[in-house]
């Protein structure tokens, strides 16, 4: 599959944190072919193993979830309140078209609020409304009509609008945190189709990332990796305003490689490794600067006696808003960049990863 249809489809399914399953199966679906076995864990993590010639297990984590809202209640009216699933930044949330998903499948449109302009008193005016001074309107008029609807409190709420091209070559949709990472997985898994490898190869399409690295915490668990990389879309600051010391990654560089972040510090061994590997291979890539956000990695190298791990990023403006957006030149040298370092990672082990040897 193309990447521009790859990434469309992926993006445009809902997945609020706890609510995956839909980004589950389409993936489930699309690495069928590429994969030897797959299966979904217990917090509906799908974990997927492409055998290699050795035990040597090398974990490729993306997660499936995105940043959402959630009906929190129901008043007389017929107004909802939410609570945020996930970082929102309330600036951008008043007047977005959402989608609420019933327990029975149905899809509600509806228009998230707030007061208007006119009647605030100046001083508010200029202000930030608080996500509790927000609501959902589904344009009915009383709790009963909504009842009615199937809407129940605890239903998941999305800002949802259809994938899209901007430009020449930028894509723009919602979720590209980290359905990127995920697409960037599946093509590596493709573009490996036909390759001996030595590494087995698991890729954790993973549950809940933004709500503390919970489905990257109990994947890197179970499958125990000799070494680990996170793909993921991370903030690129590159738009006016922005000094260039606050910039953590560019667009149109390639993807990035963290260094370090809130919840993580890469071993330079591991950075450089993958340097080295774009510079062989011809992918441009950029460094990230330290030290802004944080990826499953933060989760993942600290698990049981510690794993040997990295982060490849592609480059995302407006990450945990109704639309981010990436360069496809960027996504594609990050899948290539990750199919390179697939095939090198089991020689990789014996040079970097001091530890004792896993079994
Ligand atoms: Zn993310």
């Amino acid at each position: 599959m193309d990447s521009f249809t790859l990434l469309e489809r992926l993006s445009n399914l809902p997945g609020v944190s706890g609510f995956e399953s839909p980004v589950r199966e389409a993936i489930a679906e699309l690495i069928e072919p590429f994969v030897d076995e797959m299966y979904t864990d217990a917090l509906g993590n799908l974990i997927a193993l492409r055998r290699g010639t050795s035990d040597f297990r090398l974990m490729l984590d993306a997660h499936m979830d995105e940043v959402g809202l959630m009906v929190q209640y129901i008043d007389e009216r017929g107004f909802l309140s939410f609570s945020p699933i996930g970082g929102w930044d309330p600036r951008i949330l008043p007047s977005h078209l959402v989608t609420l998903f019933t327990a029975e499948g149905r899809q509600i449109a509806g228009v998230l609020g707030a007061d208007p302009p006119h009647i605030l008193p100046p001083q508010d005016r200029a202000r930030v409304i608080p996500l509790e001074k927000m609501f959902i309107d589904l344009g009915a008029q009383s709790r009963a009509e909504v009842e009615a609807m199937g809407v129940a409190v605890g239903d998941p709420v999305l800002i949802q609008y259809p994938f899209r091209r901007i430009g020449r070559e930028t894509v723009a949709g919602k979720a590209l945190d980290d359905r990127a990472g995920c697409a960037t997985i599946i093509k590596a898994l493709e573009a490996l189709k036909d390759e001996r490898l030595k590494a087995t190869i698991v890729a954790a399409f993973v549950v809940a990332e933004e709500r503390g690295l919970i489905g990257g915490r109990t994947a890197a668990y179970q499958i125990d990796p000799h070494m680990a990389l996170v793909l993921e879309g991370t903030v690129a600051g590159d738009t006016p305003g922005v000094p260039p010391q606050r910039c953590p990654c560019r667009q149109g560089e390639g993807p990035a490689i963290t260094v370090a972040d809130q919840s993580f510090i890469a071993p330079r061994e591991m950075v450089g490794a993958i340097q080295s590997i774009a510079r062989r291979e011809g992918i441009p890539c950029q460094i990230k600067a330290p030290a802004f956000g944080g990826t499953d990695a933060g989760a993942i190298h600290q698990s049981r006696s510690g794993v040997f791990t990295g982060v490849i990023a592609v480059p995302c403006r407006y990450t945990h808003s109704p639309f981010s957006t990436c360069r496809l030149s960027d996504f594609e040298h990050g899948w290539k960049l990750l199919a390179a370092f697939c095939k090198e990672a089991a020689k990789l082990d014996s040079t970097l990863n001091h530890s004792l040897p896993k079994h």
